[in-house]
C-alpha cells in the first residue's frame, strides 16, 4: 500500500478526485500542483493510515516511517533546505484534512522543526532574528496548544504580561530580542504545566503533529460534528505535511483568504481579506484589522489602509489570474487561501466555497450564463433546503429603526427575538419555544447547537471569515458579526452600547443583510422572489416531474401559494374554516343539536360561509385544481373547554351551561387520533358532508361563471379504512351534486377521491380505486399508524431514539422510506391496478421535505402538496430528483 502522496513543483501523486483517499485539502493542493500553481511542496498522508490506526490499537503501518522521511528529503529537494538541519532547516506546517471540511479537528500546526538551534539559522538565512523568533513564538504557542494540550491562554498571558511591563501596544512594537525573551518564558511555561521541556527534535515534534491530527479524529468536538452532519467514522482524516512558505517575513509579505465571488451576494467579484507581515490564521482571528483585496471593495468600505491591489501589485495580479483558473477548472466559485513571501505568491488551499442561498442562486444562474455549467447543472447546484434562507422575512423599509451598533453583515435575512449570552441558554430557550439572538463577543465551535436555535446570531469580534460568519452563512441564519462597539458581559448577563444597557431576554433585531443591531422587535417583510430566484425556477420546472400543489385555505395562505409557484391546491382543510370568529358559534349549534333537524338549521347557516369560501379560493386559484377535504377532526375540538368560555357560548346560543358540558362529556376521547373523526363524522351525520359538498359544487358554478375558467373541485374523503366507507360519502356527494345541477342546470364536472392515511387503505388500495377517482397520501396520520407513535406524544422519546440510531431521521420530517414508504409503493401500485390513470399525490409535512419529494419521484406520485412557504424547495427538490 502507498502510504505516502508527494505534490509540489508542478506535479503531484494525487488529483482533486481522491478526496476520499487525500482529504479534501490534500486532493486540492495536489490538483494545484497539477495545474502548475504555486503550491509550497509536501505530502499528504491519507485517511487509509487514519483507518489502519485506529483498527491497530493506535499504531501506524510499518512503511510509514520510511515513506514520510524519503517523502521529507524529495520536498527538502525541492526547497533546497534538509528537515532538522542545523543550517538550513526545512520548516513544515502539519494540516489535518477530511473529505468534508470539518471543525472540531485538530489546527493547524505551523513552523515545525523550529527549536533553539535552528531559529538561529532560519535568522541568519533570512538575515531577520525578529522574524525568526517570531515564527518560534508562534511555533512553540500552537504546538503545546493543539499537540501538548498547554492552552494558548497561558502564553497569550505571558505576553500581555511582558507588553504592559515595557508599555508596548501592539505585537508590531516587540523587537527579536523581545521575542527571543519571550521563547524563554514560553519555554519555561511548557516545562512547568507538563514536566517536561518543549520537545527540541524537529523529528518528535512532527510525529507528535501527525499523532494529534489522528487522534483529534475522536475527540469529542470531531464525534458530535460528525453525527450532526451524518459523517461516517470510518472515513478518517488526511494528515498534510507541507514546507512553509512566509507572510510575516515584513511589509511585502503577507497573508489572506479569498472567495472569487462574493459568498454573501454572489456577486462576480474577488471578495476577501488580507494582512501585511502575518501568518496564518491572524486574517481570521481577529488580531488585527484585516484589509481589503481590491481597491474597489476598499473603498466601497471607506477603508484607509491599503488594498492589496496597491500595496502588493505583482502579487495581486497573479491572485487575480489564480483565481480565475481555479474557478474556470471547477467550475465554482472557490475559497482560497493564500501567502505572499517576499512579493511571491504561494497558493495553500482551495475548495468549493460556501454561501448564503442567495449567492447560490446567483452563483449557479450566472455561470451557466457563462457557458461554464449547464443550466441543469445549476439546478443542481441550490440545495433546496438552503432555499428558506431567501423566503426569510426582511425588516420592513418602512419601519423605523433604531439603530444602536452597527457590525458586518456576515449573513443575510433579519431576526428578532430576546437576548442570550450563552449556547445552552439559546437552546433551551428554543425548547421553550422562545426565539432568541444569541450573544457573544465571538463563537467557537461549542457553540453550535446555541446557533441552531437561536433566531440570529449577534457577535462584537470578527470579520467576514470568522466562526461566527461563516458558520451562520452555512445554517442560512441571519448574523451580525464584529459590532465592536457593543461591551457583552456575560457574567452579569448584560450588552451595553453607548451608554445603554440591555439585559438577557430584552428585545433586539439583527439585520444580517446591513450588519445593524437595533432595539426592540422591528416589523418585518415577505421578500421577493424575482431575479435569480424565478430564473432557476423556471429552469427546475423545465426539468420535474412532478407537479406541486399548496396545502391552503385561508385566501392570503392560497395567494402565497401562487406566488411560490404552487399549481394547485392539494389540501384545503375545512376545519380551519369552522373555527373563525363568525362561524364557530354556528358550528357549535350543530354540535349540540340534538336531532338532525337541529343540525340541518345550524348548517343551513353555515353554507353561505362555506361557499363564499370556496367562491374565493377558486377565484384566486384561477382553473388550478383544488382539492378540498371534508371535515376531519373530533367534533369536541371545536367546543368551549374552559368553564368561562362555556358560559359565554351558553349564553349566546341559549342554552344551558349542562347541555354543554353533557355534549363535551358524550364526545370526550381517550385516543381522539384514533376516534370519532374523518369520514367517521360523515357517515354519522351526512348532513355535514351534504352541506360541505353544496357549498363546493355552489361556489364551482359561480367561480367558473365570475372568471370563465371551469373549475374542476377534487373532493376528497379523510380517514378512510374500507371501501364501503367511503362509499357512503361518495353517495352523498353525488346525490348533492345531481341536486345542484338540477337547480342551476349546469353540469358540474368533479373528482371524488380519498386520502390514504391509514394501513389499511394502503393494503386495501385496489378496492377503494375502484370507487375513488383520486388518492392523496396523507403521510402525517400514515405514519403515526404505521409506527402506532402520536405525532404530538413522540417528542419525550423520538429525540433519544433519533440519537441511539434506533431511527435515522426523525418520521415526521423526512418520511420512513423503508415502512411507510412501503404502504405508499403499495397504495400506487395497486391503486393503478384498478384505476390505471389514478391521480396521486401527498400531502402533509413531508411534502416539502427534499428527501421526501425525491421519495414521491421515485414511486411515481403526480404531485406533492405543502405549506406555501416550502413550495419553491419541493419544486427545486422534485427537479432535482429528476435530474
Ligand atoms: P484550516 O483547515 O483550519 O483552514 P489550514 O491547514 O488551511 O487550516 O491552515 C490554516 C492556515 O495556516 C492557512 O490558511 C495558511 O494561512 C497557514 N498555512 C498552512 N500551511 C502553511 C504553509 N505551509 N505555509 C504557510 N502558511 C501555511
Ligand atoms: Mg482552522
Ligand atoms: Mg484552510
Amino acid at each position: 500500500t502507498k502510504w505516502v502522496y508527494t505534490f509540489g513543483d508542478g506535479k503531484a501523486e494525487g488529483k482533486a478526485d481522491m478526496k476520499n483517499l487525500l482529504g479534501g485539502k490534500g486532493a486540492n493542493l495536489a490538483e494545484m500542483s497539477n495545474l502548475g500553481l504555486p503550491v509550497p511542496p509536501g505530502f499528504t498522508i491519507p485517511t487509509e493510515v487514519c483507518t489502519y490506526y485506529y483498527a491497530h490499537g493506535e499504531t501506524y503501518p510499518a512503511e510509514l516511517k520510511g515513506d514520510v522521511e524519503a517523502a521529507l528529503a524529495q520536498v527538502g529537494q525541492l526547497t533546497g533546505k534538509s528537515f532538522g538541519d542545523a543550517a538550513n532547516p526545512l520548516l513544515v506546517s502539519v494540516r489535518s484534512g477530511a473529505r468534508a471540511s470539518m471543525p472540531g479537528m485538530m489546527d493547524t500546526v505551523l513552523n515545525l522543526g523550529l527549536n533553539d538551534e535552528t531559529v538561529e539559522a532560519v535568522a541568519k538565512l533570512a538575515d531577520d532574528r525578529r522574524f525568526a523568533y517570531d515564527s518560534y513564538r508562534r511555533f512553540i504557542t500552537m504546538y503545546s496548544d493543539v499537540v501538548l494540550g498547554v492552552s494558548h491562554h497561558h502564553f497569550e498571558e505571558i505576553l500581555e504580561h511582558y507588553k504592559l511591563q515595557k508599555g508596548f501596544n501592539l505585537d508590531t512594537e516587540l523587537s527579536a530580542d523581545d521575542w527571543a525573551a519571550l521563547v524563554v518564558k514560553y519555554k519555561e511555561k511548557v516545562a512547568a504545566e507538563l514536566g517536561k521541556p518543549f520537545p527540541q527534535d524537529p523529528h518528535e515534534q512532527l510525529w507528535g503533529a501527525i499523532g494529534a491530527v489522528f487522534g483529534s479524529w475522536m475527540n469529542a468536538r470531531a464525534i458530535t460534528y460528525r453525527r450532526l452532519h451524518s459523517i461516517p467514522e470510518s472515513w478518517g482524516t488526511a494528515v498534510n505535511v507541507q514546507s512553509m512558505v512566509f507572510g510575516n517575513m515584513g511589509e511585502t509579505s503577507a497573508t489572506g483568504v479569498a472567495f472569487t465571488r462574493n459568498p454573501s451576494t454572489g456577486e462576480n467579484a474577488l471578495y476577501g481579506e488580507f494582512l501585511v507581515n502575518a501568518q496564518g490564521e491572524d486574517v481570521v482571528a481577529g488580531i488585527r484589522t484585516p484589509q481589503d483585496l481590491t481597491e474597489k471593495a476598499r473603498k466601497a468600505a471607506g477603508s484607509d489602509k491599503p488594498s492589496m491591489e496597491l500595496a502588493l501589485p505583482e502579487a495581486f495580479k497573479e491572485f487575480e489570474r489564480i483565481s480565475h483558473v481555479l474557478e474556470n477548472h471547477y467550475r465554482d466559485m472557490q475559497d482560497l487561501e493564500f501567502t505572499v513571501e517576499k512579493g511571491k505568491l504561494w497558493m495553500l488551499q482551495t475548495r468549493s466555497g460556501k454561501r448564503t442561498a442567495k449567492a447560490a442562486l446567483r452563483i449557479a444562474v450566472e455561470l451557466a450564463a457563462e457557458g461554464l455549467i449547464t443550466e441543469e447543472e445549476a439546478v443542481g447546484r441550490v440545495d433546496p433546503a438552503a432555499l428558506d434562507q431567501l423566503l426569510h422575512p426582511a425588516i420592513d423599509p418602512k419601519a423605523e429603526r433604531k439603530v444602536i451598533a452597527t457590525g458586518l453583515p456576515a449573513s443575510p435575512g433579519a431576526a428578532a427575538g430576546t437576548i442570550v449570552f450563552s449556547a445552552d441558554e439559546a437552546e433551551a430557550a428554543k425548547e421553550k419555544g422562545l426565539k432568541v439572538i444569541l450573544v457573544r463577543v465571538e463563537t467557537s465551535p461549542e457553540d453550535i447547537h446555541g446557533m441552531h436555535a437561536a433566531q440570529g446570531i449577534l457577535t462584537a469580534r470578527g470579520g467576514m471569515t470568522s466562526h461566527a460568519a461563516v458558520v451562520a452563512r452555512g445554517m442560512g441564519k441571519p448574523c451580525v458579526s464584529g459590532a465592536g462597539s457593543l461591551r457583552i458581559d456575560s457574567a452579569a448577563q448584560t450588552l451595553t452600547v453607548n451608554g445603554q444597557t440591555f439585559k438577557k431576554g430584552d428585545h433586539i433585531t439583527i439585520d444580517g443583510g446591513t450588519g445593524q443591531v437595533l432595539a426592540g422587535e422591528v416589523p418585518m417583510l415577505q421578500p421577493e422572489l424575482s431575479g435569480e430566484f424565478a430564473t432557476l425556477m423556471g429552469w427546475a420546472d423545465k426539468v420535474r416531474k412532478l407537479k406541486v400543489r399548496a396545502n391552503a385555505e385561508t385566501p392570503a395562505d392560497a395567494r402565497m401559494a401562487r406566488s411560490f409557484g404552487a399549481e394547485g391546491i392539494g389540501l384545503c382543510r375545512t376545519e380551519h374554516m369552522f373555527f373563525d370568529a363568525g362561524r364557530i358559534l354556528a358550528v357549535r349549534e350543530m354540535i349540540l343539536s340534538d336531532d338532525e333537524a337541529g343540525r340541518r338549521a345550524a348548517l343551513a347557516k353555515l353554507l353561505p360561509m362555506q361557499r363564499a369560501d370556496f367562491l374565493e379560493l377558486f377565484e384566486i386559484m384561477k382553473g388550478l385544481p383544488v382539492t378540498i377535504r371534508l371535515l376531519d377532526p373530533p367534533l369536541h375540538e371545536f367546543l368551549p373547554h374552559t368553564a368561562e368560555e362555556t358560559e359565554e357560548v351558553a349564553k349566546s346560543l341559549g342554552v344551558d351551561v349542562e347541555r354543554i358540558e353533557r355534549r363535551n362529556k358524550e364526545l370526550h376521547e381517550v385516543n381522539p387520533m384514533l376516534g370519532f373523526r374523518g369520514c367517521r363524522i360523515a357517515i354519522a351525520f351526512p348532513e355535514i358532508a351534504e352541506m360541505q359538498a353544496r357549498a363546493i359544487f355552489e361556489a364551482a358554478v359561480l367561480a367558473a361563471k365570475k372568471t370563465g375558467e371551469a373549475v374542476v373541485p377534487e373532493i376528497m374523503v379523510p380517514l378512510i379504512a374500507t371501501k364501503a366507507e367511503f362509499d357512503i360519502v361518495d353517495a352523498v356527494i353525488r346525490k348533492t351534486a345531481e341536486a345542484v345541477e338540477k337547480e342551476t342546470g349546469e353540469k358540474l364536472t368533479f373528482q371524488v377521491g380519498t386520502m390514504i392515511e391509514l394501513p389499511r387503505a394502503a393494503l386495501r388500495a385496489e378496492e377503494i380505486a375502484k370507487g375513488a377517482e383520486f388518492f392523496s397520501f396523507g403521510t402525517n396520520d400514515l405514519t403515526q399508524t404505521t409506527f402506532g407513535v402520536s405525532r404530538d406524544d413522540a417528542g419525550t422519546f423520538l429525540g433519544p431514539y433519533v440519537q441511539k440510531g434506533i431511527i435515522e431521521v426523525d418520521p415526521f420530517v423526512s418520511i420512513d422510506v423503508d415502512g411507510v414508504g412501503e404502504l405508499v409503493k403499495l397504495g400506487v401500485e395497486r391503486g393503478r391496478k384498478s384505476r390505471p390513470d389514478i391521480k396521486l399525490g401527498i400531502c402533509g409535512e413531508h411534502g416539502g421535505d427534499p428527501a421526501s419529494v425525491a421519495f414521491c419521484h421515485e414511486v411515481g406520485l403526480n404531485y406533492v402538496s405543502c405549506s406555501p412557504f416550502r413550495v419553491p424547495i419541493a419544486r427545486l427538490a422534485a427537479a432535482q430528483a429528476a435530474l
